[in-house]
């Protein structure tokens, strides 16, 4: 087990396959974005490799992102290598879900659990706006056929930009009466300069929460984050979904972070908006041997950070989210 010097036990591994994507979300990259030569990244058996080292640690949750990382070659490989390895128990993925029509159904016979799916309005014009040129239908459709493929409970993800899609915010809790989803609304973190979005155009949890019962009722505590991760859910009454807030921003979960992020380049980051890091591919390429590996990861666990600095205006300038994985 790796315990952190909170007493935090740090389990979950999020792990980005690449860092290149098939849009280009406004809060998550620059438009003119140049990604990593593929020799710069984890390759697949370099990926297996860390995922063993890790689950030796006691890390039994992980979760597939990226960048995209349904456009990795061999994804489906990838996946039922992570699935088979000893201690691993849980494997998911967060997509844009643009390629899910075509793999939901082999990504569920590897193994995969279920997927998050980004999909921040259902506006087709606010879609294209936002992830400046994604096909809105692509996406329905690929949630269609993880549901169907039984990749559930599908989650869907929606990042709220102020002058984006605060408004959308309604049409998305919506989907919850008929659908048995949970869409989860995240508020906008920042990334520096790095995209050209402010801290000013973040919408807080409650806000939004406000826009959704003034227009569908009350909705009612399921969960609190203690019990779902970092969300807090909620739903409306006689819905077949929920809706989930995630304020990473206005109310941080911190305090409850089991967390660590391994980068397409094999660089551990043990908070996504600190930039603290520790790079494994490096040495495990140089032929570091499995026990220098896990002493390293130890270390890293046992230093990760408190929490991030957001309050006191601290914001990474080092990567942009589809650098990090979100
Ligand atoms: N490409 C995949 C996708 O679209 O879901 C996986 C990678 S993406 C970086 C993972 C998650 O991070 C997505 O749900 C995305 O909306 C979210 N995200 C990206 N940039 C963000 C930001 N600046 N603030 C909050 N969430 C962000």
């Amino acid at each position: 087990m790796a315990f952190d010097r909170f007493g935090r036990k740090i389990h979950y591994l999020r792990i980005s396959l690449t860092d290149h994507c098939n849009l280009r979300c406004v809060y998550c990259m620059p438009e003119q974005m140049t990604f990593r030569p593929t020799s710069e990244m984890m390759q697949d058996d370099e990926v297996l490799c860390l995922t063993r080292l890790f689950a030796g640690l006691g890390f039994s949750k992980i979760r597939l992102t990226g960048g995209e990382p349904s456009v990795r070659a061999n994804i489906v490989d990838i996946v039922r290598g992570i699935v088979a390895t000893p201690g691993i128990r849980s494997v998911s993925m967060t997509t844009n879900g643009i390629l899910l029509a075509k793999l939901a159904r082999p990504l569920a016979g590897a193994g995969l659990e279920r997927v998050n799916v980004s999909l921040d309005t259902l506006n087709p014009a606010k879609f294209h706006r936002l992830t400046r040129f994604g096909d809105i239908e692509d996406v329905w459709e690929g949630i269609l056929a993880a549901e169907a493929a039984g990749l559930k409970p599908v989650k869907i993800n929606a990042v709220v930009v102020r002058g984006y899609n605060e408004e959308d915010v309604v049409d998305l809790a919506r989907l919850t009466i008929d659908h048995p989803w949970q869409i989860r609304f995240i508020e906008m973190m920042p990334f520096a300069g790095a995209t050209d979005l402010q801290v000013g155009q973040t919408v807080s949890a409650e806000e939004m929460k406000v826009r959704i019962e003034q227009a569908l009722g009350p909705l009612t505590l399921v969960e609190d984050g203690a019990l779902d991760g970092e969300a807090c859910v909620f739903n409306i009454s006689g819905a077949k979904g929920d809706i989930g807030f995630i304020s990473s921003v206005s109310a941080p979960f911190c305090a409850s972070c089991t967390r660590a992020r391994l980068t397409s380049d094999g660089i551990l980051r043990m908070c996504l908006l600190r930039e603290y890091e520790i790079n494994l591919l490096t040495p495990l390429r140089q032929g570091a041997s499995l026990e220098d590996l896990r002493n390293m990861v130890l270390d890293a666990v046992w230093n990760k950070p408190w929490g991030h600095g957001l309050a006191d205006g601290e914001i990474p300038l080092n990567r942009v989210m589809s650098e990090i994985g979100g």
